[in-house]
């Protein structure tokens, strides 16, 4: 269930703190502490697995569901060009934290196409922007999908 030494199951756990953004059975949704860009949430199971290849396909799916949700919370909150959604790997596709999860990065026409964020975000915004897309997330979840 919870893998020793995991940063992500000792989030899931309590053990370890962050700006949350949604909850529910299977999933956990919050800010990436490293964003690339203002608005970056992580979508992950609460159950860990590490990657594609071991997650199982129900909770694959509800990644995917949220992920779907919290995308559209993002472009209610903060009206950004496009969003990527994007899944790594293993280290060679640049995978850093080995518990399965999905990266949401609000992007705008110019922004340089990162995939990880090089300074830590400041506790207040992102304390500020995880209420903020909480909010609109749950003004979404009604009428969509
Ligand atoms: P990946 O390279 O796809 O494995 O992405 C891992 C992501 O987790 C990176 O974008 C990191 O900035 C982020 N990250 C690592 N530790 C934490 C943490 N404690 N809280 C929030 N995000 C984290
Ligand atoms: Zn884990």
């Amino acid at each position: 269930m919870s893998e020793p030494g995991c940063i992500f199951c000792a989030i899931v756990a309590g053990r370890a703190p962050c700006h949350r953004v949604h909850e529910d059975e299977r999933t956990l949704t919050f800010m990436d502490l490293f964003p690339v860009g203002k608005g970056h949430l992580l979508v992950i199971p609460k159950q860990h697995a590490t990657s594609l290849f071991e997650v199982d396909e129900e909770t694959l799916l509800a990644v995917a569901r949220n992920s779907r949700v919290l995308a559209h919370a993002l472009r209610e909150a903060l009206g950004p060009d496009g969003i990527g959604v994007h899944q790594l790997n293993g280290s060679a596709a640049g995978q850093t934290v080995f518990h399965y999860h999905m990266h949401l990065i609000p992007r705008n026409h110019g922004d340089p196409l990162a995939l990880h964020g090089r300074t830590q975000g400041e506790e207040a915004e992102l304390a500020a922007l995880a209420a903020q897309i909480a909010a609109a997330r749950d003004r979404v979840a009604i009428r969509s999908v």
